[in-house]
C-alpha cells in the first residue's frame, strides 16, 4: 500500500486563504443591529429580570420566524430540553435514544429527568442518527408492550427519540418521524444549531411534538443565554410556559405554586438582545452560506476530505464549517488541528462521543462502530 500524501499543509494553506493569518475564534456573535437600543430600553424600564415586554416580543417572533404555534423562551437550550422531555413524558427510569454524537448537552437533559441516554450510531460519513441501524436495531432489541417500547435487555420503557440537526444541517425527519412512530417513541428535536435551517421548507424544531432551540454566545443568533421550545400543541406550551416559571398560579399578590417548577424563564435583558439578534437573521445565515461557498471554492481541490453540506430538498443555516476527512487520511487529524491553533485559528475536532464521557459510560447503546471512526475525523 501506498503511504497517502500529507494533506495537512494544504488545508492549512487553504483555510488561512479564507480567514487570513490572525487569531479567529470557532465563533464570534456579531452585534450590529439595535442590540444597544434595546438593551438600552430595557434597562431604563428596570424591568430586566423575570417579567418585561421583550421576553413576548421574542416568543411572538421566533413563533413568526419558524412557523411554530407557540415560542417558549427559556434560560437556555439545556433547560429547554429539559422541560421538553419532561412534557413529552419521559420519566424516571426511562431511557431516551440520543446521537453519541452531540453536544453533551442532549445526555444532560435526558439525565435531569432521571433517565438514561441509550447511544445511537451514525451513518458512515454523517453525524447524525442513521435512521435504518436504528430500524434494525429496535427491531430485534426491543418489544412492544402495552403501547410501549421495551428494551429487552434492561426492561426500561424507551420513551422517546431526540433528532439532532448537526451544526445546522437537517436531519432526514420523515424516515426518523417513521420509526419513532412504528416503536411508539415521542420525538423531541434538538434544534439548539439549527434556527433558519429547514427540512423540506419546515424549520427544524416544528417537525415533531416539541423541538429546542439555543441562543448561547455561540449561536447563529445569541441572546447571551438563552433557548426556546417550540410545538404547535397548545397544552405543551401551556405547560412548558407554567414549569419553567416556577409552575405559579397567576394572581396579584399570593404565591401560588400547584407543582415543582424550575425557574429556567429567560430574563428580560436577554430576551431584548433576542429581538435585536432575530432581525438580522438573514444576514447572518447568508454569510455563512457565502463563507461554506468560499471554503468549498478552496478546498474542493483536495479529494481526501469532504465539507458537510447540505442535502437536496433542505436548508441549512450552515452554522458551522465542517470538513470531513476521509478513513485514508484520519491519520492526519491531530497535525490539522494542530496547524491550525497553533496560530490561533480555532478549528475544533467533533465533540467526544457522549458514550465515552465518565459520566455516561455505563449507559445502553448500539454498535457504535461509526462513530467511534467519524468522531476522529471531523473538524470545525
Ligand atoms: C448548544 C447546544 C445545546 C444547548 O446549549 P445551551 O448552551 O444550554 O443553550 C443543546 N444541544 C446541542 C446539540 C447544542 O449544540
Amino acid at each position: 500500500m501506498t503511504k497517502p500524501k500529507d494533506i495537512s499543509k494544504a488545508i492549512f494553506t487553504a483555510i488561512t486563504s479564507v480567514v487570513g493569518k490572525e487569531k479567529v475564534p470557532l465563533h464570534e456573535p456579531l452585534f450590529k443591529g439595535q442590540e444597544w437600543q434595546y438593551l438600552k430600553n430595557c434597562l431604563h424600564s428596570t424591568y430586566v429580570s423575570s417579567v418585561g415586554s421583550y421576553v413576548k416580543e421574542f416568543e411572538t417572533a421566533l413563533a413568526k420566524f419558524t412557523g411554530a404555534d407557540y415560542a417558549i423562551a427559556v434560560s437556555n437550550g439545556t433547560s429547554g430540553l429539559h422541560i421538553a422531555l419532561k412534557i413529552a413524558g419521559v420519566t424516571s427510569g426511562d431511557e431516551v435514544l440520543i446521537p453519541s454524537l452531540s453536544f453533551v448537552a442532549t445526555a444532560n437533559a435526558v439525565s435531569y429527568c432521571f433517565a438514561k441516554p441509550h447511544f445511537m450510531d451514525c451513518y458512515d460519513e454523517h453525524p447524525a442518527i442513521d435512521p435504518e441501524k436504528l430500524d434494525q436495531y429496535l427491531h430485534y432489541e426491543t418489544e412492544q408492550r402495552n403501547g410501549k417500547c421495551i428494551n429487552k435487555k434492561t426492561q426500561n420503557v424507551i420513551r422517546a427519540i431526540v433528532p439532532m440537526h448537526v451544526f445546522g444541517h437537517p436531519v432526514d425527519m420523515d424516515h426518523l418521524n417513521v420509526i419513532a412512530d412504528k416503536y411508539k417513541l415521542v420525538v423531541v428535536e434538538d434544534a439548539a444549531e439549527s434556527l433558519g435551517s429547514y427540512y423540506k421548507k419546515k424549520h427544524t424544531g416544528t417537525l415533531s411534538e416539541l423541538g429546542v432551540l439555543s441562543f448561547n454566545g455561540n449561536k447563529i443568533i445569541t441572546t447571551g443565554g438563552g433557548g426556546a421550545i417550540l410545538t404547535n400543541n397548545k397544552t405543551f406550551a401551556e405547560r412548558a410556559k407554567h414549569l419553567t416559571t416556577t409552575a405559579k398560579i397567576p394572581h396579584k399578590w399570593d404565591y401560588i405554586h400547584d407543582e415543582i417548577g424550575y425557574n429556567y424563564r429567560m430574563p428580560n435583558l436577554n430576551a431584548a438582545l433576542g429581538c435585536a439578534q432575530l432581525k438580522q437573521i438573514d444576514f447572518f445565515i447568508k454569510s455563512k452560506r457565502k463563507l461554506y461557498k468560499i471554503y468549498k471554492s478552496k478546498l474542493e481541490h483536495i479529494k481526501e476530505i469532504s465539507l458537510m453540506a447540505e442535502t437536496s430538498g433542505n436548508r441549512s443555516n450552515y452554522w458551522l464549517q465542517t470538513i470531513i476527512l476521509s478513513e485514508e487520511v484520519k491519520d492526519q487529524f491531530d497535525k490539522i488541528l494542530k496547524l491550525t491553533n497553533n496560530v490561533g485559528i480555532g478549528t475544533r475536532p467533533i465533540w467526544k462521543p457522549l458514550h465515552k464521557l465518565p459520566p455516561y459510560i455505563n449507559c445502553p447503546k448500539m454498535d457504535l462502530s461509526r462513530v467511534e471512526s467519524l468522531s476522529k475525523r471531523i473538524i470545525n
